[in-house]
C-alpha cells in the first residue's frame, strides 16, 4: 500500500540556512509534488544554484537519489527525476486503541512494506503493553532484512496525551499508564526518536493530508470505545492545544438530563451516553470485557437489531449536538466521523449530518464537507506517516546526518 500524503514546510527566503532549504526541498520530494530540480525551483521560488546545492546537500547525506528520467515532449532535455532514497530510514507506527492495535513500517517514500494487526489489552499496563509492541517491531524489522536502517516512532494512545511531555496523563480507561515515560521506555527498546500522540490526532493528522494542503480546517470525529475529536488547521497543522487536551470532547456534558456515571468519574459525560461501550451497557452486555462488548455491538448493528440501531440513533444525536457547537467554534471545511461505530452503522453519520444541517448556521455550513474518513481504519497510521516522515525530515535531523563516503571521481573525457 503506497500512501500519498503532503508535507508541511515553511516558506523560504534568501536567509534561511542551508539545511533548512534542504529540508523543504526534501519535503517537497517526499510529498510528490516536485521530484526535479525545475520543478524544485518552479515550487521554491529559490534559484537554480541554491536548487542544485540543496539537492547535492541531500544527495551527499544519502536522503536522495536519482530515480529515474523524465521526458517532457517539447521541453527540451530530459530530467532527471528525484527521490527520497529508502535506506535512508525507516518509519514505524503503532497505532493503539484499547483493545487492539496496527504496527506498521513505512519507507520514506510512503510505501507501507510490513503491517501487523494484533489484539493487546493497555488495560495491563505499560510494563507489560510496551516491550511487546517493541518485540514485535524488533521481528518485523529483521524479517525485512532492515534491522540497522535508522528508524523513527510513532505512537498513538487512546488517552490524553502530553505530546512534548511523551507521556499519557490521568487516562479514564487505562490504568497504570498515568505519567509512564511512554516515549523513553520506547526509545530504550527501539532506539531512534520516538513521538507519542493522542490516537484521534492521528487520524486527523493523516486525513488532512490525504487532500491538498489549502483546504480548511478539519475535524476527526471519533465515535469508538471513546469518543474524541482531532482539529487541523487550515495550514495542515495538528491544533493541540497548550497542554495537548484540544478536541478532547468525551467528557464534555451531553445533556442535563443525562445521569450516566462515566469512567472518568463523572456524569453525563458525551462517552458515557454516545460510545460503543455506552451502546453495549444500553444493550445490556457485560461491561468488564471490552472486546466481547465491542464485538457483540457491532454484530448486532450488522443484523439490523430494531433496539441496537435505536440506541445508535439516539447516540448519534446526542453526538450530533456536540459536532454543531464545534462547527460553530472552528467553522470547519470537512468533518469526518469515523472509530468503530461509524464504520459498521451507515446511519451514525447520515443521522449527525442531519443534525448539523438543521441546527448549524447557514455560513458555518455553505462550504461544508461531512464523510467517512478517506484512509477508514489506516488514517492513524497515514497520521503517523507524516509525523515521521517530517521528522526524519526536519532541518536538525537532516544536519545530524553524516556525509557519505564520497564515490570516486568519474573519469572525465572533453570534447576535442
Ligand atoms: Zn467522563
Amino acid at each position: 500500500m503506497k500512501f500519498e500524503l503532503r508535507l508541511t514546510a515553511p516558506p523560504l527566503s534568501a536567509r534561511v540556512s542551508r539545511e533548512t532549504v534542504a529540508s523543504t526541498l526534501a519535503k517537497l520530494v517526499a510529498s510528490g509534488s516536485a521530484t526535479s530540480k525545475a520543478e524544485l525551483g518552479r515550487a521554491t521560488g529559490l534559484s537554480r544554484t541554491t536548487v542544485d546545492a540543496g539537492v547535492q546537500t541531500l544527495i551527499d547525506i544519502g536522503a536522495l537519489r536519482v530515480g529515474g528520467i523524465k521526458v517532457v515532449p517539447g521541453r527540451g532535455r530530459p530530467a532527471e527525476t528525484l527521490e527520497l532514497d529508502p535506506e535512508f530510514g525507516i518509519v514505524l507506527v503503532a497505532d493503539c486503541g484499547s483493545t487492539h492495535a496496527s504496527l506498521a513500517v513505512f519507507d520514506l517514500g510512503q510505501r507501507m512494506i510490513d503491517r501487523v494487526d494484533i489484539d493487546i489489552r493497555l488495560d495491563a499496563g505499560p510494563e507489560r503493553v510496551l516491550p511487546d509492541l517493541g518485540g514485535r517491531f524488533s521481528d518485523m524489522l529483521e524479517r525485512l532484512g532492515r534491522p540497522d536502517t535508522p528508524r523513527s516512532l510513532v505512537m498513538g494512545l487512546p488517552g490524553p496525551v502530553d505530546h512534548w511531555g511523551g507521556a499519557v496523563v490521568r487516562p479514564p480507561i487505562m490504568p497504570g499508564w498515568d505519567g509512564y515515560p511512554v516515549v523513553d521506555r520506547m526509545r530504550e527498546l527501539l532506539g531512534g526518536p520516538v513521538m507519542l500522540e493522542n490516537d484521534v490526532n492521528l487520524r486527523a493528522l493523516g486525513e488532512a493530508r490525504a487532500a491538498p494542503l489549502t483546504r480548511g480546517p478539519l475535524l476527526y470525529v471519533k465515535v469508538g470505545t471513546g469518543i474524541g475529536v482531532g482539529i487541523v488547521g487550515a495550514d495542515g497543522t495538528l491544533i493541540r492545544g497548550a497542554d495537548g487536551a484540544a478536541g478532547d470532547v468525551g467528557h464534555v456534558r451531553a445533556s442535563l438530563a443525562a445521569k450516566t456515571p462515566c469512567t472518568c468519574g463523572s456524569i453525563g459525560c458525551l462517552e458515557a451516553v454516545a460510545s460503543v461501550r455506552a451502546v453495549g451497557l444500553a444493550l445490556g452486555f457485560d461491561g468488564s470485557d471490552q472486546i466481547g462488548l465491542t464485538r457483540s455491538v457491532m454484530a448486532l448493528i450488522e443484523q439490523q437489531d430494531p433496539p441496537a440501531l435505536r440506541i445508535v440513533k439516539e447516540a448519534a444525536e446526542q453526538i450530533g449536538e456536540v459536532v454543531v457547537s464545534l462547527i460553530h467554534f472552528v467553522n470547519p471545511e470537512r468533518v469526518l466521523v469515523g472509530g468503530s461505530l461509524s464504520m459498521a452503522s451507515d446511519h451514525l453519520l447520515a443521522i449527525i449530518r442531519s443534525i448539523v444541517y438543521s441546527r448549524a448556521l447557514p455560513l458555518a455550513t455553505r462550504n461544508l464537507t461531512m464523510a467517512r474518513p478517506v484512509y477508514g481504519r489506516r488514517s492513524g497510521l497515514a497520521g503517523g506517516l507524516v509525523m515521521g516522515l517530517e521528522s526524519e525530515l526536519e532541518p536538525e535531523a537532516l544536519a545530524r546526518r553524516p556525509v557519505r563516503k564520497a564515490l570516486p571521481p568519474r573519469p572525465r573525457y572533453y570534447a576535442r
